[in-house]
């Protein structure tokens, strides 16, 4: 690979700290000064580098992007979470950076037909943000929203009459579609699928691939409160995204902290904590600022005093042969999050429960420990489905139970 990283020289990031993506000094000071002056945190005299200024958070996000609202930006009001807590509101300016993000992405020719598999409403961003990209793209679009299986070849005549070319949705909608396809022995001419949102897993891959053999898979990472921060094309590889220019990145086990420079964003940003761990990456396609979403910030729970991280009992289990998808589920006294007394792991696939449970016992020591002394703490169970979020239709990691709601 030729180059990894950018230089960052002058770009006021921390000596020494691990950065991807290049902004000059100066022009991260102009987007702290905005930021305060829409109610932000101040500037400290004499800030010289990244590091003197305040880390951003979802609060700040609210207060700037609604005092440009209140200016002259019109907008559309969306959110991130709800499932867990209240949902967090941002004003995003109705122009959705689409300026910015089509010179150095744009998935969808003009003409082509997109069908829109994000769900709808309830202010989830990605189905108006594919609505808006086609509508700038010069393509049609259908706004759809997800499809079970066993939907999708009812369907199937409108889409054929439609010529559907491209389909946008998270790897979840993109692999049910897949399947009710390919249950229904047809095919389509799809040659341009978008995905974002949540990881793939193999088997949603496999079944995506074996129903649009000739798609290109573009791929797209961001937030509702930043909107696009990173893309990646049908050249690069899954799973792999190219931080968009004018954008620095500081890597932070805490979450990866985010700066970006210029107009025509959503809303200004300095050091905002994302929700994720990011890592610097190569990519096959050689281009620079290659990163990857290493998981969630907030990955570890406690199981009767035992810290566990999320992901990597995830890897372990997803790795193991007849596994397709797994689900961890967490029992514990209300409001405790990231506090268990029990965990419950959902599996599909045909691999034996039993077996898995060993693996577990077998790579996790501290786990045995904990479970060595009462069998119940753990279970692992085989699901036709797993659980999903109905605001999204995606499949979380992780899902919670009440103690007294257990069963
Ligand atoms: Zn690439």
């Amino acid at each position: 690979m030729t180059v990894l990283r950018d230089q960052h020289r002058g770009t006021g990031a921390e000596p020494g700290g691990e950065t991807v993506g290049a902004v000059p000094w100066d022009d991260i000071l102009a987007q702290a000064r905005k930021l305060e002056a829409y109610g932000g945190p101040a500037v400290p005299d004499g800030a010289s580098s990244l590091a003197d200024l305040q880390v951003t958070g979802a609060d700040c996000i609210f207060t700037v992007s609604c005092a440009g609202a209140a200016g002259d930006t019109p907008a559309v009001i969306l959110a991130s979470g709800g499932t867990t807590g209240s949902p967090k509101p941002t004003y995003v300016p109705c122009h959705q950076a689409l300026d910015r993000l089509l010179p150095e992405w744009a998935p969808l020719r003009p003409g082509a037909t997109l069908l829109n598999l994000f769900t709808p409403g309830r202010l989830w961003a990605s189905h108006y943000y594919m609505q808006a990209l086609a509508e700038r793209s010069g393509s049609h679009v259908l706004p759809s929203g997800p499809y079970s299986p066993a939907e999708v070849g009812a369907w199937l005549p409108l889409l054929h009459r439609m010529n559907v070319t491209a389909l946008a949705g998270t790897p979840t909608a993109l692999a049910d579609f897949a399947e009710g396809l390919l249950e229904a022995g047809e095919n389509l001419a799809v040659d341009t699928i978008i995905w974002m949102a949540e990881p793939w897993t193999p088997a949603k891959e496999a079944a995506v691939r074996r129903a649009f053999p000739n798609a290109g898979l573009w791929g797209n990472y961001g937030s509702v409160e930043t909107y696009v921060i990173g893309t990646s094309t049908p050249t690069c590889d899954l799973g792999t995204l190219h931080l968009m220019s004018d954008q620095v990145v500081e890597f932070d086990a805490a979450g990866a902290l985010l700066s970006r420079a210029g107009d025509g964003w959503t809303v200004p940003v300095v050091r905002y904590r994302l929700g994720d761990r990011l890592a610097a990456a190569a990519c096959r396609c050689e281009r620079p600022r290659a990163l990857r979403v290493e998981g969630r910030a907030d990955d570890s729970v406690k199981l009767h005093g035992t810290l566990l991280s999320i992901s990597e009992i995830l890897d372990v289990v997803t790795s193991q042969a007849g596994v397709t998808g797994a689900q961890l589920v967490f029992t514990g006294a209300p409001g405790g999050q990231h506090v268990a007394d029990r965990l419950t792991v959902r599996l599909t696939g045909d691999a034996d429960p039993e077996r898995i449970c060993s693996v577990m016992m077998r790579e996790f020591y501290s786990l045995e420990l904990v479970v060595g002394q009462s069998p119940e703490r753990l279970a692992v169970c085989a699901v036709g489905r797993l659980e999903r979020i109905d605001r999204t239709n995606k499949v979380p990691a992780v899902v919670w139970r009440e103690t007294e709601r257990a069963g």
